[in-house]
């Protein structure tokens, strides 16, 4: 390792054309990170074959080293052990943690390939984003500078996608917003957030101002018709509502059209407007009589109607009666015993035969005569089950009227 000792003391002394390494160390500065595009080079210390290194610069001369990222640890190490007291060299991390730091903030996926679409970009731009591919991170804390400081002057977004949630609001809010433009770059950002602050400070201003203004003028509206009623009231001038009793009130809204009637009058003229509510109330009662009578009389034709209707059915009934006497029957009930089963049942006798109801709880004696229908023969000629026939409403499709039938 002695050789390569010698090999930093001469190379940074030659390079900086200085007697001893402890004049030559100080004048010594980080440049950048970097990675060779194609091919290798070589380690300007110790001539290995390299593909990344650290670019040192001699800040009196601007004499640069491209040194191996092994040999400058080493070179940092051998310049600690010589007891140089003002070397500027820091530990690569160091740079490292400083330069991603920094980039945290802006160099993204969409930040690098916005530049990569870019078709005019400057060589050094180019050699920067070259080395963000290869290491990345950018190859110096300034040069990450450079690249943000390009990103934000020359990349163009919509307005939109930019504005916090607040001062989309504000310019919805208040759509006469400012002037502003539809895509911006992000170095005049603040200046177009500044200008949605202003005008929304100025609207919100302009906005208390009116509301203020029309609370006044309510307030001094108000104040005028008190004045206002104070002197009609001395001169004998009353709001209607206050010359009624509650009774006159409450007749006034049991009726649905309300005579027409002043707001304000006079105290003398009550009896007046007491008159014309008298003939008004008059007028209603005669059309509620009048509408009632009507509805009593269509009322009266629709249950006449309906009993004609009825009679109909009966007449069809009494009509199947007499042609089919085996099928069709008007009888009343006696209670009787089942023989087999030994349960009460409805029954009616009649030449020898026996009609028993189907169900037992369809019949009352009250009732007297039903219609039924016989529906099974249970002993031939001897027992037959009916059934009582209800008078039910049906619809006529020939007259499309509602009629009944017993059925
Ligand atoms: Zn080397």
């Amino acid at each position: 390792m002695h050789y390569k000792h010698e090999w930093f003391e001469r190379t940074l002394i030659n390079a900086s054309a200085k007697k001893t390494l402890a004049e030559a160390a100080p004048e010594w500065v980080f440049a950048h990170f970097g990675a060779i595009e194609k091919g290798y080079d070589n380690c300007q210390i110790c001539h290995a074959r390299i593909v990344k290194f650290v670019a040192i610069r001699n800040t009196k001369n601007n004499v640069y080293l491209l040194i191996g990222e092994d040999c400058y640890d080493k070179l940092l190490h051998y310049l600690k052990t010589q007891k140089i007291e003002t070397v500027t060299l820091m530990e690569r991390r160091q740079y490292i943690v400083a330069i991603k730091k920094y980039c945290k903030k802006f160099i993204n996926a969409s930040f690098i390939a916005w530049f990569k679409a870019r078709k005019r970009i400057s060589e050094e731009i180019r050699k920067s984003l070259t080395v963000i591919e290869a290491l990345g991170y950018a190859p110096s804390l300034k040069a990450a500078e450079e690249l943000v400081e390009y990103y934000k002057a020359h990349r163009r977004f919509p307005l939109y996608e930019l504005l916090t949630k607040q001062e989309q609001y504000v310019l919805r809010r208040y759509p006469c917003s400012p002037r502003l433009p539809k895509t911006l770059t992000l170095n005049i950002l603040s200046e177009v957030q500044n200008r949605i602050r202003e005008w929304a400070d100025q609207c919100a201003e302009r906005e208390f101002q009116k509301l203020e203004g029309e609370q006044r003028r309510k307030e001094e509206e108000r104040r005028k018709k008190e004045k206002l009623e104070a002197q009609e009231r001395a001169q004998g001038i009353f709001p209607l509502r206050e010359l009624l009793t509650k009774q006159e009130r409450d007749l006034l809204w049991q009726y649905p059209r309300r005579p027409r009637l002043p707001e304000k009058l006079h105290k003398d003229r009550l009896p007046k407007v007491r008159a014309i509510i008298a003939r008004w109330q008059r007028v209603c009662q005669q059309q509620e009589a009048r509408r009632k009578e009507k509805e009593q009389i269509i009322w009266e034709e629709k249950q006449r109607k309906d009993q004609i209707v009825k009679e109909v059915a009966t007449t069809e009934i009494e009509e199947k009666i007499r042609k089919q006497p085996d099928q069709y029957l008007k009888c009343h009930f006696w209670r009787g015993i089942n023989p087999t089963r030994k349960i009460p049942q409805w029954e009616f006798k009649r030449d020898w035969v026996k009609y028993v109801l189907d169900r037992d709880d369809d019949y009352d004696p009250a009732e007297g005569l039903v219609y039924v229908e016989v529906t099974r023969e249970m002993v031939p000629d001897k027992v037959y089950l009916v059934m009582k026939l209800r008078l039910e409403e049906c619809y006529d499709p020939v007259t499309r009227e509602i009629k009944y039938e017993w059925i």
